[in-house]
């Protein structure tokens, strides 16, 4: 057979193999990056940051609160008890109270505001969480099917390798490093169609000599131009 005309088939085997290469790297650096997951849970983990303080001042304000409560009701029980009866003291004892009741209220309005801020964060973080659990559901799907076809392209690989080393034995050794030395410096593309006389790669037509011992195909024929081994179709 043909050289060339095999050449040409095995140049069909490589370009498939390096597109399957190609895919099958692709498919490696998807596998590994987590982008969108990531990206999920940073969302979650600033809200989750963004929570925590106003929860604990919404404790603290709480405790003050129940404290503040406390107190007032151990000064209102002293007041009403008779137990004081120096006018001074007494005054005193009202001063406290009013003292402690300007501050409830103060407490009261902070901790209303706090817990506004708090349930909204709490909404927000919900939310953010079922947006993650969303995100990292589709991803195990996205994954599933790259690996089924990261498996579909190394068996596609194997078939190919074996096509090519069949290929490989029916041209001599010689034909082939020729090709193989061809190959990537014309990317891809070593072996090119003659239409007519002209080189379908590069455009440019043979002389008439060359074109026809092109058509004979007894021996490998590069293009005058581009240096490619020419083939008829
Ligand atoms: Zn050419």
């Amino acid at each position: 057979m043909n050289p060339s005309q095999t050449l040409y088939r095995i140049q069909r085997v490589d370009l498939k193999l390096a597109a399957q290469r190609k895919r099958a790297r692709e498919i490696d650096a998807e596998l590994t990056s987590d982008e969108a997951v990531q990206q999920a849970e940073q969302a979650q983990r600033e809200i989750e940051q963004a929570l925590r303080p106003q929860e604990t001042r919404a404790t603290s304000l709480n405790l003050e609160l129940q404290s503040n409560a406390a107190q007032r009701s151990q000064f209102s029980a002293q007041l009403y008890s008779g137990a004081v009866s120096n006018p001074k003291e007494l005054q005193d004892i009202e001063h406290k109270i009013e003292a402690l009741t300007r501050r409830h209220s103060e407490l009261e309005t902070a901790l209303l505001e706090t817990m506004i801020v708090v349930e909204d964060l709490q909404a927000r973080l919900k939310e953010a969480s079922t947006h993650l659990t969303g995100v990292q559901e589709t991803r195990a799907l996205a994954n599933t099917a790259l690996v089924e076809e990261r498996q579909q392209i190394r068996t596609e690989i194997r078939q190919l390798k074996a096509q090519r080393e069949k290929l490989a034995a029916e041209v001599d050794a010689e034909a082939l490093a020729l090709y193989e030395d061809l190959w990537p410096r014309k990317q891809g593309h070593a072996v090119a169609v003659m239409d007519g006389d002209r080189c379908e790669r590069c455009g440019v037509s043979q002389t008439e000599v060359m074109a026809q011992r092109v058509r004979r195909g007894k021996d490998i024929v590069f293009c005058s131009n581009c240096g490619r081994i020419l083939i008829t179709r």
